[in-house]
């Protein structure tokens, strides 16, 4: 699924609070050297979030019953 800009960031934005981290620097500081990676639903209006694969870009959502999950490193572009 190709998403834009802005709701990539929006995304992002929504997870780096979710996880309680300061920025969006500091939570994929944490991701790099972890198995696991902090995902979010990409459906508008879906703020689901879990632990999934890094290279996750279309993992399950369980509240939208699609697989619209995407890894934090995908949304950010970096793999
Ligand atoms: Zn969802």
């Amino acid at each position: 699924m190709q998403l834009s800009p802005e709701v990539r960031q929006e995304k992002l934005r929504s997870l780096v609070e979710a996880e309680g981290y300061e920025s969006l620097e500091k939570l994929l500081e944490a991701v790099v050297t972890d198995s696991v990676c902090p995902a979010i639903c990409t459906t508008a209006g879906c703020s689901y979030t879990c632990e999934m694969e890094p290279d996750q870009d279309r993992g399950w959502c369980e509240v939208c019953g699609q697989n619209t999950m995407q890894s934090a490193l995908v949304l950010a572009e970096l793999i």
